[in-house]
């Protein structure tokens, strides 16, 4: 399958129509934004990393049930997905508080719940991505009731089967963003990336960030750790 045109460009990919009216390709870039662009640099060897291990997770999450967008890696940046009308939610699970939760709760960084907490944000850049509700995102029309039933369900499953992958490997999920896409028959699958990008990961014994905070709090050591959590994944190894 091969690329036609660029459809779009976002912060850390590019996504290109396909002969196939239902199919695309991503094409994961180097590119790093935090701060809703505030921040800008690069990761080298992120978008290979990313890809990876994304269709690694989302491959496992399929094989346990989960409804993807994913077609087949092409390459180590490239992957063929089906075509979907992003939900535009922003689908948020966190097992520790961190981030936002701490900053706006004035909760202490890596403070456990009880039971995961399930937040939702808009998906609007000139808005800042504002945090909602059900009843706000019913009332917006952003995903019918039904949907945000479902969303809800498999944000819930999604964390359950990506706690334990990554418990096996040494690491604490501390949350992850995940983006669901509606399928032309309007079916529910889970679409965007799953990655260091969009997941908080810590080393569980010794609760280093392997992920994106290195590079959104300038901890350096950013590609080292990209690669440390791709290598933990592949080799299952603690
Ligand atoms: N996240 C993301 N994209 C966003 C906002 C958050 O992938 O636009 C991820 C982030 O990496 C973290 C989780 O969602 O794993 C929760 O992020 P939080 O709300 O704490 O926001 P942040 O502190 O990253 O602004």
């Amino acid at each position: 399958m091969e690329k036609q045109e660029l459809l779009y460009e976002g912060k850390a990919k590019k996504v290109y129509t396909t002969p196939d009216p239902e199919l695309l390709i991503v094409s994961y870039k180097d590119d790093a934004t935090a701060f809703n662009g505030l921040k800008k640099g690069t990761i080298q060897g992120k978008g290979a990393i990313n890809n990876q291990m994304s269709n690694l997770l989302m491959a496992a999450l399929e094989k346990r049930g989960m409804p993807t967008h994913l077609v087949r890696e092409l390459n180590p940046r490239e992957t063929l997905v089906k075509r979907v009308a992003i939900v535009p939610l922003e689908v948020i699970v966190r097992n520790l508080a961190a981030g936002s939760f701490s900053k706006r709760y004035g909760v202490e960084e890596g403070t456990p719940f009880d039971e995961p907490v399930l937040e939702f944000s808009y998906k609007n850049d000139e808005l800042g991505d504002p945090l909602l509700n059900d009843d706000h995102a019913a009332a917006l029309k952003l995903a019918t009731r039904e949907e945000l039933a479902v969303i809800r369900e498999y944000a819930f499953q999604i964390n359950r089967l990506l706690r334990e992958l990554w418990t096996d490997r040494g690491i604490i999920l501390v949350d992850f963003k995940v983006e669901f896409g509606r399928l032309p028959d309007g079916t529910v699958v889970l679409a965007d990336e799953i990655s260091p990008d969009t997941c908080r990961l810590w080393d569980a014994q010794t609760r280093e960030k392997l992920d994106k905070d290195r590079f959104r709090r300038d901890l350096g050591g950013v590609e080292e750790a990209y690669r440390q959590v791709m290598e933990r994944l592949t080799s299952g190894l603690r």
